[in-house]
């Protein structure tokens, strides 16, 4: 089988543990081959971030066009965007993709914040609109998935209220990440929310405080896998296998939380 390409959208770690750093070594230990599109580079360690800078949307569109004239993808991983108008730049360009005829899968790991707590993107449901209904799959934790919709995920009941307001503006699935979902007591639950499916995946927390590009990994992970003809439900165990796997053997590096380790 080729190889296959996947594209990772979003913002630079220095640090090297999240970000597009993380996208590549899991998209390269999964068997395909990363190509990067910076949409802002971030400043920071393992204790804080220090600047933030959005990519000017020249920049965005001409690397969108580089690799769309010669290395096309068959997944789209979005992570964080700088702002509102990068939004509406790339939307568009993905609407023009969805519309090709080899169009990608296209997911988005809405990133809000830093593992450290430090603010990385303000993110408001109106700003991403065009951009949710070109989704194959949204992937937030709780916290995104409240800043998406305005809806804390106290319990499964509202759990899946917010995911059916993502449903509702064209998101094809929504995966609600377990990691601060902590009415689940000891279990880790994901839960996965389609017009005509509905999963949990369940396994045993990790305790650790060294999980710094945990979101990045396995948005990335499910990308690579959905690209090797995995279905989604393989897809999503294999990327949990792997972060779970990553959690495990993550050390500290710096003085905060470590990067969740990568295969190879
Ligand atoms: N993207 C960038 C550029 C980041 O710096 C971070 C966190 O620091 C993230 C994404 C999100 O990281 P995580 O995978 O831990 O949610």
């Amino acid at each position: 089988m080729a190889k296959p390409i996947i594209w990772c959208i979003g913002g630079s770690d220095s640090g090297g543990g999240a970000g597009v750093q993380a996208d590549l070594l899991t998209v390269q230990a999964l068997g395909g081959h990363g190509c990067t599109v910076v949409s802002a580079i971030t400043a920071q360690n393992s204790v804080a971030v220090t600047q933030v800078q959005a990519v000017p949307l020249e920049v965005l569109s001409n690397q969108l066009n580089a690799l769309a004239s010669d290395l096309w993808p068959g997944a789209v991983k979005i992570g964080m965007l700088g702002d509102a108008s990068q939004v509406a730049a790339l939307a568009e360009f993905l609407h023009w993709m969805k519309q090709q005829p080899k169009a990608p899968l296209i997911i988005w790991d809405p990133v809000a914040r830093a593992s450290c707590g430090s603010q990385l993107a303000a993110l408001q449901l109106t700003d991403c609109a065009p951009l949710l209904r070109l989704l194959d799959l949204i992937t937030p934790n709780a916290n995104e998935l409240a800043l998406l919709t305005g809806i804390e995920p106290t319990d499964a009941t509202s759990l899946a209220v917010a995911a059916s307001l993502l449903l509702e503006q064209g998101v094809g699935a929504v995966l609600v990440k377990g990691g601060h979902l902590h009415w689940t007591g000891e279990e880790c639950q994901d839960w996965y929310l389609s017009p005509t499916k509905q999963w949990r995946f369940t396994c045993s927390r990790i305790d650790t405080p060294h999980g710094h590009g945990t979101g990045c990994t396995f948005a990335s992970a499910i990308a690579t896998a959905l690209c090797l003809d995995y279905p989604m439900d393989d897809a999503i165990c294999i990327a949990k296998a792997y972060i779970n796997q990553g959690l495990k053997g993550a050390v500290p590096l710096g003085q905060g939380p470590g990067p969740v380790a990568h295969l190879g």
